[in-house]
C-alpha cells in the first residue's frame, strides 16, 4: 500500500498519498484550484501558473505551482490568500490579452474575478501557450509533430523547422484538448488538414472507405489504430471501411471473438 502523508490545505487536516502533486490532492478533496494547463491524461508541466499556491510548513515559504508540487510530511498550503489571488489575476490578464475570445479561458477568469483584461497585445493569435497540444502529441500519440520552439514572449507551438509535418498522423487530437480554438482539423476533398492561425502543420491524404467510398481518415491514422486496437488482441486491419458503414457491418450475436481478417475499422 503506497505511504501517506499529513498535510494542511486551507486549515483542513488531510492524509495524502506520497508522490500526489497539491493539485491532485486537492481535486480529490473537492477543493478548486483554477488550472488551464492541467489535463488528468497529461504529464502536468506547469506552463499557464494559474494553480499557484502558498505552502509553508516543511516547505519554506513560498509560491509553488501545485499542479507539478509534490505533497510533502507536514506541508501547509493556502490556495486563496489575497497575494494568491492578485498574482493569478494578473496571469489571467496576461492570458485573456493574448486569447480574449476563448470561451473556456473567459469562463475560468470569471470564476477567479477576472472580466477584462488591462493589457494589449500586438500579437493576437489565440495560442495561451499551455502546451496540451504538444504533450498529447508526444505523450498519447507518440507522434512527436509538434514542438516548442523560441522563449519568453516570443515562445511559440509549431511543428519542426516551421515545416508541414510529416510526423502528424491526423488524428485531431491536439484540436480536441486546445482550450482556445487556435488549433483547427479540416477535411477538404480527400485531404486532412490541420492548422494553427492560418500556418498549416500538416496535411494528409484521406482514404477511401472500401463499402461507400467517402474519403474518411488519414492513412497513417488508420494505421496507428490498428497497432493500438487490433494488434494485442491478436487481430489486423484487412479492410478499410469507415465509421458509419462499420455500424451497419452484420456481427453473430453474441459477437465471439472477430475472425482475422474481418475486422472492420471504427469498430
Ligand atoms: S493531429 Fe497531428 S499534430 Fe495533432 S495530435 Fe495528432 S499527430 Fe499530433
Amino acid at each position: 500500500m503506497a505511504s501517506t502523508v499529513n498535510i494542511i490545505i486551507n486549515g483542513r487536516e488531510i492524509q495524502a498519498p506520497e508522490g500526489m502533486t497539491i493539485l491532485e490532492v486537492a481535486k480529490k478533496e473537492g477543493i478548486f484550484i483554477p488550472s488551464l494547463c492541467y489535463l488528468d491524461a497529461l504529464e502536468p508541466e506547469g506552463t499557464c501558473r494559474l494553480c499557484i499556491v502558498e505552502v509553508s510548513g516543511s516547505l519554506r515559504h513560498s509560491i509553488r505551482v501545485s499542479c507539478i508540487q509534490e505533497v510533502k510530511e507536514g506541508l501547509i498550503v493556502e490556495t486563496d490568500t489575497e497575494r494568491i489571488k492578485r498574482n493569478r489575476r494578473v496571469l489571467m490578464e496576461l492570458l485573456l490579452a493574448r486569447t480574449p475570445y476563448s470561451k473556456e479561458l473567459l469562463d475560468l477568469a470569471r470564476k477567479i474575478g477576472v472580466v477584462t483584461s488591462r493589457f494589449q497585445s500586438e500579437e493576437f493569435d489565440d495560442c495561451v501557450r499551455c502546451g496540451r497540444c504538444v504533450r498529447v502529441c508526444r505523450d498519447q500519440i507518440g507522434a512527436y509533430a509538434l514542438c516548442w520552439v523560441n522563449r519568453g514572449y516570443q515562445r511559440t507551438v509549431t511543428t519542426d523547422f516551421d515545416r508541414i509535418s510529416e510526423y502528424c498522423i491526423g488524428c485531431g487530437s491536439c484540436v480536441q484538448v486546445c482550450p482556445t480554438g487556435a488549433l483547427k482539423m479540416e477535411d477538404r476533398g480527400n485531404e486532412r488538414i490541420i492548422y494553427k492561425w492560418g500556418q498549416i502543420l500538416a496535411r494528409l491524404k484521406l482514404e477511401k472507405c472500401e463499402k461507400c467510398g467517402k474519403p474518411f481518415a488519414p492513412k497513417k491514422y488508420l494505421e496507428h489504430m490498428a497497432k493500438k486496437a487490433y494488434k494485442p488482441r491478436g487481430l489486423q486491419l484487412v479492410e478499410i471501411i469507415c465509421p458509419d458503414c462499420a455500424r451497419k457491418v452484420e456481427r453473430p450475436v453474441p459477437a465471439p471473438e472477430f475472425p482475422v481478417g474481418k475486422m472492420p475499422f471504427g469498430f
